[in-house]
């Protein structure tokens, strides 16, 4: 039988470390690269100022709870968007008016001093991520508004290739027959982003695309929200000569949470289970809605058959210090996919979910000043080096 002094010794220490966490979590400054609660919020109709939990993953009070100090926001469309870049500007239409509407807990930035200040005032700094070059048509003065507005990286493509770049889904496909890499005018692009001090975002992007890009651009390039490949291998996750390729460059690799990207067992597991409600599918699809709010909606409403789809926290860990033994602590951060995923692992519930991330490095062993480069030092480190002229 354990003595009394022995269980009260064991629960302040428990109690100590739950303090320290939620401390250290507190001091870091708290940087995802990626939240698509936007295109979530326009398709639903939903508004991020009101308490949306339980019907996402994200609202302004939960963002706030979770110790997020600045949040790219995810400006998104499919490859069937008609008016993309109209689209996009409602999109950045959105931010504004909750902006406006809460002077007093988010504010716009446009670049790493105003990010800081903001902290400095308890907000939360919105910066905007284009994710889809598809989104400026094929015309700069198109991403020099976009630039205007607050967008300090573009993910050169979604899921679709543009008429410049490939995506991983099209380089991936047998029997693809278009060019790889990027074309004259993509090169065109992404020159001119780094003339801008506008990211690079490589998650996405075919290899090809991805190794045009870093022989090209001058300045240190993301990947916003992709995992490793070696762990599960998925078309969006990084290999490790990507991994390399982008410490080498400067740049950082912010580990997405979907457990299809997480976990390789888990997009069959996943697929069978969306199989078994396909009709089901079929018929809210015919509403109009699209694939993905879809798919959002049945995971909601079978939500026990999902749950032993959910890895453990554990494993998003996993990815996370792959990257540093790899290549070391300075190249790795969290671009989770909130709100732009249809589940998560176990314990990441939604943005309130954060501190145990920290909790979680701190057992393992890292430093305080590691921990703070994980959480949004790199990211940090990146943004600046975009911002030198
Ligand atoms: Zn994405």
């Amino acid at each position: 039988m354990k003595s009394k002094f022995l269980v009260l010794a064991l629960f302040f220490a428990q109690l100590a470390t739950a303090q320290s966490y939620q401390k250290v979590h507190k001091k870091a400054l708290l940087i995802d690269s990626h939240n698509d609660i936007l295109s979530k919020v326009m398709e639903r109709e939903f508004v991020i100022d009101q308490d949306l939990t339980g019907k996402t993953h994200s609202d302004l009070n939960r963002l706030k709870k979770g110790g997020l100090d600045m949040q790219f926001f995810s400006v998104w469309s499919d490859g069937n968007q008609k008016n993309p870049y109209k689209y996009a500007m409602r999109q950045m239409d959105t931010l504004d008016a909750v902006i406006k509407r809460n002077p007093d807990k988010i504010v716009k930035v446009k670049n790493s001093k105003e990010l800081l200040k903001a902290v400095k005032q308890h907000k939360i700094a919105a910066m905007i991520g284009v994710e889809g070059g598809h989104q400026i048509e094929d015309d700069l003065k198109k991403l020099d508004t976009f630039f205007q507005r607050g967008t300090r990286y573009m993910t050169l493509t979604w899921n679709n290739s543009t008429h410049w770049a490939s995506s991983a889904a099209d380089e991936t496909k047998p029997g693809y027959q278009q060019p790889k890499g990027l074309n004259e005018l993509g090169k065109k692009i992404v020159q001119h982003m780094n003339q801008l001090g506008m990211m690079i975002d490589i998650s996405h992007v075919g290899e090809q695309t991805f190794w045009d890009v870093i022989n090209l651009s001058t300045k240190p390039v993301i990947a916003s929200h992709s995992s490793v490949y070696n762990i599960c291998k998925h078309r969006r996750n990084l290999n490790d000569e990507q991994i390399k390729a982008i410490a080498k460059n400067g740049g950082v690799a912010q580990i997405n949470f979907y457990p299809l990207f997480l976990d390789s067992t888990a997009e069959i597991k996943f697929d069978a289970l969306l199989n078994n409600h396909k009709e089901e599918f079929a018929s809210l699809m015919k509403t109009g809605l699209s694939e993905y709010v879809a798919g959002d909606i049945l995971v909601k409403k079978y939500s026990n058959e999902i749950e032993p789809l959910r890895p453990p926290l554990s494993l998003l860990i996993k990815h996370i210090e792959y990257i540093i033994n790899l290549v070391g602590v300075d190249y790795v951060g969290i671009g989770s996919d909130f709100d732009g995923i249809e589940f998560t692992p176990q314990q990441m519930d939604d943005v309130t979910s954060y501190p145990l991330i920290t909790k979680a490095l701190l057992q393992k062993g890292y430093s305080k000043k590691n921990i703070y480069k994980i959480m949004g030092g790199n990211m940090l480190r990146v943004l600046k080096a975009n911002e030198q002229k």
